[in-house]
């Protein structure tokens, strides 16, 4: 039978993962969502003919499966609300960032399966990629069925110690941010150099996606892929020259390690 499974707070990231189980044929019938104002519950129920609902204890009550896609400072105030509603038989889920499995699991009072994932935006566009742990109460089939609701939007890692959620938070969380960066300063030195803006954002965008294709699909080291391109004395060489002269491995090491500081202060 197909879990019913209820988002509460449904936003970005909530619209985000329905969407993409609603193109992978997952029934609208087996979806809610939540919402505190009548514009967006009429809003999500009309653009993807779910059910969305005001009150967060009656979707929780009905459910199988719970999302919890509240901002992080909400988290507890909203889970203390149903939490006498609970079942053991429930899995819940949090894609709050920072919030630890133990204070899900303290607030929701009960020896219940909870997974806490970190997704990232280009969820947005089907190709998120999502940090997962899960607590002692999950079972295997349960762990199963939360990679393919996250297939539905990217696709996912399981990591076993909470601590790596920071390091999820460097490489993929915070990481688009990264490449964004990367590509404003390749197309601003393009538009330097005479082309137009969306020429040079079309050059650059469609070889960042293309050398990520790259390092995903094929069986080859990154340092393989990279030496492929690089002839002795080419114009590659040069530009990588340049990135080494500046301490690329510094710079990167030093941005992801500011990252996982702020992401432990936060946690
Ligand atoms: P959002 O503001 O778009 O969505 C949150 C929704 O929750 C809002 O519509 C808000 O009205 C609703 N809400 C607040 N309190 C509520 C309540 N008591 N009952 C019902 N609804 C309530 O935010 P978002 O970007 O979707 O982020 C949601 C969560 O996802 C956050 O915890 C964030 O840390 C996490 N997250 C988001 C991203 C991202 O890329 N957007 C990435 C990683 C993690």
């Amino acid at each position: 039978m197909t879990p019913s499974i209820a988002f509460i707070g449904v936003g970005n990231m909530a619209s985000a993962i329905f969407s993409g189980m609603l193109a992978n044929g997952y029934p609208a019938t087996s979806i809610m969502g939540t919402s505190r104002t009548e514009q967006k519950r009429t809003h999500y129920h009309d653009q993807f003919g779910i059910s969305m609902l005001a009150d967060n204890r009656s979707a929780v009550s009905q459910a199988d499966v719970i999302v919890l896609c509240v901002k992080p400072a909400q988290m507890q105030a909203v889970i203390e609300a149903f939490a006498d509603q609970v079942r053991d038989d429930q899995l819940f889920i949090s894609v709050a960032a920072g919030v630890e499995l133990g204070s899900l699991s303290y607030w929701l009072n009960s020896p219940v399966a909870v997974v806490r994932c970190m997704p990232n935006t280009p969820s947005q566009v089907g190709a998120g990629m999502t940090g997962l742990i899960a607590n002692e109460h999950t079972s295997a089939e349960q762990k199963n069925w939360v990679t393919e609701l996250f297939a539905g939007i990217g696709d996912s890692v399981w990591v076993e110690d909470e601590a790596h959620m920071h390091t999820v938070t460097s490489l993929s969380g915070s990481a688009p941010a990264y490449f964004f960066r990367f590509l404003e300063a390749m197309i601003k030195d393009g538009q330097q150099q005479g082309l137009d803006e969306a020429t040079c954002r079309k050059l650059a965008s469609y070889t960042m996606l293309g050398a990520a294709r790259m390092a995903t699909e094929l069986d080859e080291p990154i340092a393989q892929l990279r030496k492929n391109i690089t002839s002795p004395n080419g114009t590659t060489e040069q530009a990588l020259l340049s990135f080494e002269a500046s301490n690329i491995d510094k710079i990167v090491a030093d941005a992801m390690t500011a990252c996982v500081n702020r992401s432990k202060e936060m946690s």
